[in-house]
């Protein structure tokens, strides 16, 4: 018997448990009364791959909604000039305005650049704004260009904005933004979309984050590696799903989300995908991989 198709065409039973369907949507519509539980420490997760366009702000953006709409207090820290994170929080970014720019300028504090998404009162977002454009060069002759963004995210910082999570959206690129987001972290989320292709790259990311390791931030871990959408009509996509899990195992999440309209439709009205169509499939597994995450991090005994 082959598995339910993505399209939700196929209608056996044994396949699609209802009471499972119902208790998913009663989840996404009544977020309140499904808290997730807090992780044993503070996570804060770099969302990176140097491959542009593979779901990176889409899911550092959705993944913080789920946890924020669930009770857990969310940061997101957009350091990426395009401000696509901001743009998907509505959050302000004309330039100007308090940003990560300020921040690796040591000019503004985290906790006076971060503003509170209209998402949810549990949502933070330091933006990014085009002044951030040419900070890669800026930075190079700056003391300490590499631990900027970390001096920031002090403990105390952190506390006073009361955090679970932060998610770290980086640009595509391994260059200083990057590095910067590396060293602030414990860990590396990588995103990576189902498709041709999608591996490339992956061998230099990852020898990126071993350098990080070695010479800057002994304790990062790439932790959690999301596959992004997926699309269950190709034969492809579950070629690539299956060579990431034998690759790495456990540490992909088993939700995998699928490519969706609902999905890139919703930066465009400033909103996350859980805000724009709560009961879409998009929603429901952005939803999922949230759980997944949160799950983790409550079982979690590494000490920060
Ligand atoms: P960049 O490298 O430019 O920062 P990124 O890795 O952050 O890109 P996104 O901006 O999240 O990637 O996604 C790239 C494009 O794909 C966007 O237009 C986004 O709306 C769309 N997209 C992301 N995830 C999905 C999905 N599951 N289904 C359909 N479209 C998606
Ligand atoms: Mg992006």
């Amino acid at each position: 018997m082959n598995p339910p198709q993505e399209t939700g065409t196929h209608h056996d039973i044994g396949w699609t448990p209802i009471a499972e369907e119902a208790e998913r949507a009663a989840r996404v519509l009544h977020p309140e009364e499904h808290q997730l539980p807090r992780p044993t420490h503070r996570r804060v997760l770099t969302v990176a791959n140097q491959k542009g366009g593979v779901g990176k702000t889409t899911s550092a953006v959705n993944l913080a909604a789920g946890l924020a709409l669930h009770g857990l207090r969310t940061l997101v820290i957009d350091l990426d000039p395009q401000g696509n994170a901001s743009t998907a929080l509505n959050v302000d970014h004309h330039s100007g305005t308090p940003s990560v720019y300020e921040i690796l300028l040591g000019e503004v504090s985290l906790v006076e650049a971060a503003q509170v998404s209209e998402q949810s009162p549990n949502l933070l977002c330091v933006p990014a704004t085009i002044d951030l454009a040419g900070s890669e060069i800026e930075l190079v002759s700056m003391a300490s260009r590499e631990s900027r963004l970390k001096e920031s995210l002090s403990q105390e910082a952190l506390q006073e904005l009361d955090v679970d999570y932060v998610f770290i959206d980086c640009p595509p690129s391994l260059g200083l933004l990057t590095v910067n987001a590396m060293v602030a972290a414990h860990e590396v989320l990588i995103p990576i979309q189902c498709e041709y292709y999608a591996l490339e790259g992956l061998g230099q990311l990852l020898n990126n984050i071993d350098l990080v390791q070695k010479h800057l931030n002994r304790t990062l871990v790439v932790s959690t590696i999301l596959l992004t959408m997926y699309d269950g009509r190709t034969k492809l996509a579950d070629q690539v799903t299956q060579e990431v899990r034998n690759h790495f195992g456990d540490v992909v999440l088993k939700t995998v989300i699928p490519r969706s309209v609902k999905v890139s439709e919703a930066p465009g009205y400033g909103q996350t995908v859980l805000a724009y169509d709560p009961g879409s499939r998009g929603s429901m597994s952005y939803l999922d991989a949230a759980r997944e995450v949160a799950e983790r991090g409550a079982a979690s005994r590494e000490q920060q």
